[in-house]
């Protein structure tokens, strides 16, 4: 399954420790991220990450054309509930995408946590029938 990881400022800790405790079961699924979380996020757990743009240069409009093309099986963006700083992307393009194709997301621990254990469980394996690419 290809998992997208993005993290505001404020949550790119919590993203990171999240990947250092789940990185047995990341590390069976291939990994894109925006270019800052996805750096953190590697260079924590030494996971293999396709890096995009950062949020600020685009990166999460690199990501949103991959959940449209279908590209992406799951979401997981932990994001500021304060809302976002001026420079990071605002979610709620990516979400109605996620809504448009049927893409599981989180935008908290606590439902990426359940996603997660879903994933391994392999409860989210339609989402092969969906994209039989991979
Ligand atoms: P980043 O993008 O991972 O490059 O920081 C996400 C964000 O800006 O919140």
């Amino acid at each position: 399954m290809n998992i997208a990881l993005i993290a505001h400022d404020s949550k790119k800790e919590l993203m990171t420790q999240f990947c250092i405790a789940y990185c047995g079961i990341l590390s069976r699924h291939t990994l894109c991220a925006t270019g800052t979380t996805g750096k953190l996020v590697s260079e924590a757990t030494g996971l293999d990450i396709e890096l995009f743009l950062s949020g600020a240069q685009g990166g999460d409009q690199q990501i949103a054309a991959r959940i449209g093309y279908n590209e992406i099986d799951v979401l997981l963006m932990f994001r500021d509930p304060s809302g976002p700083r001026p420079n990071e992307p605002n979610e709620a393009n990516l979400l109605r995408l996620c809504d448009v194709y049927n893409v599981p997301v989180a935008t908290n621990i606590a439902t990426a946590e359940a996603l997660i254990h879903s994933l391994d469980r392999g409860d989210l394996d339609w989402r092969n029938i969906v994209n039989p690419k991979k």
